[in-house]
């Protein structure tokens, strides 16, 4: 018998998380003249701003839409950093001392965020899970035990390589050879998180407009910003868009591109059952190039599960039953769970899949978080912008990374995705799957 993909109530298009969300109104123009304007109401540029303003500067934030509606709301809420690449690629890169350095920012940098949801009393359903990532093939254990090895080597956290005999106190199925286990790493509600940032900058007293999107800028510094709601003189711009850069900003735009992301809520489960498949309740995430990241919400009812089901955007329902036959994968259990919710949001990619945090033509930004951000968006956001102000404590090394071009990607827009969509699904995925399959015979 046909059963239905969706709960009757199901919202496809809006996050599980949005069901908690009561959204500010913050219709104001912005003010006509500032020392540090913020562009992009996210982690990034909450957290610039309330940088910006603690070290007593006049700022102002404007966002194109509802502050949050980016991908600060709409994401996964594994919390927790350490650099996309290992540390040799990272010193082809950039050298030995950079890469150290990278290495040896990842617990600072989470330090950071969990002093400012304390500082600021941020009530997100902060949840100390730990967080595992699943080796999808035999090969990619050496890679886990290399990664062990440079995190215990540059930074203070604690990480486990968990053998595949290992991997039942964290998941139950027959999917992968093995782990990288990181402990200190969160769970955290997007939603609540991010109005926890807005609700700081508000108190400060920090004006933030909404539908107030950058139109125009001038050269600066100063520089003079356009938006429908009136013009801003401003000394200093930190620009915090990611993944929803456009026109006027094509020199980011063009270095920095949407990869869409995709995430499903299931309908509430047995607890007993989710027991059973997530003793953990660990944050948990694949090493297969089109990774799935997976996870229980916050209360324990639901399996939160997301993926590249596409890269480029696609209908819901679509979707949905790409995202539910890839959880099916890891548990076969759950091929006939119905979905209440699936939605996408745009990760800001870079080529290098590093982040960067810098100056160009004088606009200060931070951005390029390739789909980690819930730590290094904040982390970088006020460094940015004590870099705009001159300020010693912007000091980080992520200002050595770079934000590359790639031939495919000629304009601002990712046309290449469609291509790199296709390369992915008909090629990639049947290579690792093929490998995958091999060795467990
Ligand atoms: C589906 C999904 C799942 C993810 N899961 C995780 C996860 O589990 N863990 C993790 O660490 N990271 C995750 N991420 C990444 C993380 O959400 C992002 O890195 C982070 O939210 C980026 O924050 P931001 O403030 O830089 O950008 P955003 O939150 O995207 O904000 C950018 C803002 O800029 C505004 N804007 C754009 N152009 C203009 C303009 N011209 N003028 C004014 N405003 C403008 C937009 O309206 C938007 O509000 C995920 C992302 C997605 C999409």
């Amino acid at each position: 018998m046909f059963t239905p993909i969706f709960t009757p109530d199901a919202k496809p298009g809006t996050p599980y998380w949005w069901d908690d969300a009561t959204w500010t109104d913050l219709p104001e123009p912005p003010p006509s003249d500032v020392e540090l304007l913020v562009i992009g109401a996210g982690y990034t540029g909450l957290s610039a701003a309330i940088a910006a303003h603690d070290a007593g500067a006049k700022v102002a934030v404007i966002d194109a839409g509802n502050p949050g509606k980016g991908a600060s709301t709409r994401n996964g809420g594994m919390t927790g950093a350490h650099p996309r690449l290992g540390w040799n690629d990272l010193n082809q890169m950039y050298g030995p001392d950079v890469a150290d350095g990278l290495f040896g920012e990842a617990q600072t940098a989470l330090d950071f965020v969990l002093d400012l949801i304390d500082r600021e009393g941020i009530d997100c359903d902060l949840q100390a899970t730990g967080r595992i990532q699943l080796a999808w093939m035999p090969s990619h254990t050496e890679t886990q035990k290399r990664v062990a090895e440079t995190v215990q080597r540059f930074t203070p956290q604690a990480v486990q390589v968990i053998p595949r005999e290992g991997l039942a106190d964290h998941i139950t199925t027959p999917q992968y050879f093995g782990g990288l286990y990181f402990p200190g790493h969160r769970a955290l509600h997007p939603w609540k998180y991010h109005n926890g940032l807005l609700q700081a900058a508000l108190r400060r007293g920090i004006p933030i407009s909404q539908d107030c999107p950058a139109q125009a800028i001038s050269q600066g510094p100063p520089f003079t910003v356009q938006t429908p709601k009136g013009t801003i003189k401003a000394g200093k711009v930190v620009l915090a868009t990611n993944g929803y850069t456009t026109t006027p900003f094509n020199w980011f735009a063009k270095r920095v591109f949407p990869l869409p992301s995709f995430l499903m809520a299931t309908e509430p489960l047995n607890p007993n059952l989710l027991g059973e498949l997530a003793p953990g309740r660990r944050m948990m995430v694949e090493t297969r190039a089109r990774h799935s990241y997976f996870r229980l919400s916050p209360d324990g009812t639901r399996v939160i599960f997301g993926g590249r089901a596409s890269m480029v955007p696609m209908g819901m329902e679509k979707a949905a039953f790409r995202l539910r036959e890839t959880m099916a994968e890891v548990w076969p259990q759950l091929a006939q769970t119905r979905v209440s919710h699936v939605w996408y949001g745009n990760t800001g990619y870079t080529f290098s899949h590093m982040p960067q945090v810098g100056v160009h033509d004088g606009v200060n930004f931070a951005m390029g978080y390739s789909g980690s951000g819930t730590v290094m968006a904040p982390y970088l956001g006020r460094k940015a912008a004590l870099q705009a102000l001159g300020l010693p404590e912007g000091d980080t090394h992520y200002s050595a990374t770079t934000l590359q071009r790639h031939w495919m990607h000629p304009t601002n827009r990712p046309h290449f995705l469609q291509a790199a969509n296709a390369w992915y699904r008909t090629y990639v995925d049947r290579m690792e799957n093929w490998e995958a399959r091999y060795a467990k015979r």
